[in-house]
């Protein structure tokens, strides 16, 4: 086997009419970077000229070489360049030069097309765009062109909407709120923006009448009858819990500033009262520094609620609400937050009031086994991906990461 072929198998290159000189790399500093230089000759009979179309005959002569340096998917850490010295032939029927093509580089571009893909793959993982640039000795606009000409977008079918939708929403770029939705079982979803009332109005309504019709299911109590006929919202589990727990952690607080003798403990053992009861550890006794004795998890919380009357209703609201949530027991909760009503906290008060109001939602919830955590999942995958990138100026390309990184875009195959 020629050393030729080994270097095309190196340099993964399928194009046949490469060959390599004797030395075929070297090590040069190009751009001040050291970096490893391959030499090769590119050349072949045309079938005809590329100006005028005349097949090839004697008219059609060779016309000296023209190098060009182009970049390749870098080797054992160093930038790697191709120095491809291009036949270049000359016709007489129409006076004009041309230049012998690849399939290593599109014409007028310096960048291989491995790299290229090269690219376009490293776009799937959790990296910035800079990053990839970096890595691919390319410049940032390059990635982003790449990564736009590489991919084709998921296109939804706007005659079908799945029965279960899940929705949820973050911030970018100031006003816009993207929402998503999802079906739980499939895995299928869409990522729409702007603002939440563009969005239910302009966005929703797209879709025919009959695939708006087949929605049973929202995981968010945002959506309005408008648009579904017959939704059934359900609020995250999770979130009734945070509402709650917000709450406790407030009155703790104001507890805490309001009696400096036991500022340090109230502070310290935040978490003992967020704690599932039945995780609390009543056995093993260790030494507290701020109680100056050996004292167990349960010791220590009976201390700190009983500081308040406040504070030890809100706790038990809390345990309660926890209590109902997981044993799907929607009677007993509504009875608790009536009966609790008047001895909790302020803050306690109010997370009633918002719990009311949306009651009739938080019975589907109990009362369902469905959830939005799928899309938490990729909610937290997306906020990982803009902390990396340290946010994106363009909506549209931050949307279009999220697709590829989620599998949604399919590389275009040419
Ligand atoms: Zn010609």
């Amino acid at each position: 086997m020629s050393h030729h072929h080994s270097i095309r198998n190196l340099l993964n290159i399928k194009d046949k009419n490469i060959t390599f000189d004797e030395n075929f790399c070297s090590t040069e500093t190009i751009k001040k970077v050291k970096a490893k230089v391959f030499h090769g000759t590119l050349t072949y009979q045309p079938k005809a000229c590329y100006a005028c179309g005349h097949v090839f005959d004697d008219q059609i002569i060779k016309h000296g070489f023209k190098t060009s340096l182009i970049k390749m998917p870098s080797i054992s850490g160093f930038h790697t360049y191709l120095k491809l010295r291009k036949q270049r032939y000359f016709c007489k029927h129409c006076h004009s030069t041309f230049t012998l093509k690849t399939s290593v580089v599109a014409k007028n571009c310096c960048i291989s097309n491995n790299t290229k893909v090269s690219i376009a793959l490293n776009a799937k993982d959790k990296i910035s765009e800079k990053d990839i640039a970096m890595k691919h000795n390319v410049s940032h606009a390059t990635v982003s062109r790449v990564i736009d000409s590489f991919y084709s977008y998921y296109q939804p079918n706007v005659h079908y909407l799945p029965q279960h939708l899940c929705f949820d929403e973050f911030k970018s770029l100031l006003e816009r709120c993207p929402l998503f939705s999802s079906t739980l079982k499939r895995g299928r979803w869409w990522i729409s923006w702007r603002t939440e009332d563009y969005i239910l109005k302009e966005y929703f309504l797209r879709y025919s009448k009959k695939a708006r019709d087949s929605v049973k299911n929202d995981c968010h109590r945002y959506v309005q009858p408008l648009y579904f006929l017959n939704p059934r919202s359900f609020p995250d589990k999770f979130h009734i819990l945070q509402l709650f727990s917000r709450a406790l952690n407030k009155t703790r607080i104001n507890v805490m500033n309001r009696d400096k003798k036991n500022y340090n403990k109230l502070k310290k053992y935040w978490k003992l009262l967020l704690k599932d009861q039945t995780k609390l550890d009543y056995k093993n006794y260790t030494y507290h520094r701020c109680f100056k004795k050996h004292m167990c998890e349960v010791e220590i919380l009976h201390y700190l609620i009983d500081l308040d009357s406040e504070l030890k209703a809100s706790y038990e609201l809390y345990l309660y609400v926890r209590h109902c949530i997981k044993t799907k027991d929607f009677e007993l909760l509504k009875k608790t937050l009536e009966n609790k009503q008047n001895i909790v906290s302020s803050y306690m008060k109010t997370a009633i009031k918002t719990i009311n109001k949306y009651i009739n939602y938080v019975e589907n919830t109990l009362k369902y086994d469905y959830n939005n955590g799928i899309l938490e999942g990729i909610h937290n995958k997306i906020k990982v991906i803009k902390r990396i990138s340290f946010g994106y100026r363009s909506f549209y390309h931050f949307r279009n990461r999220i697709f590829i990184t989620q599998n949604l875009a399919k590389i275009k195959t040419a």
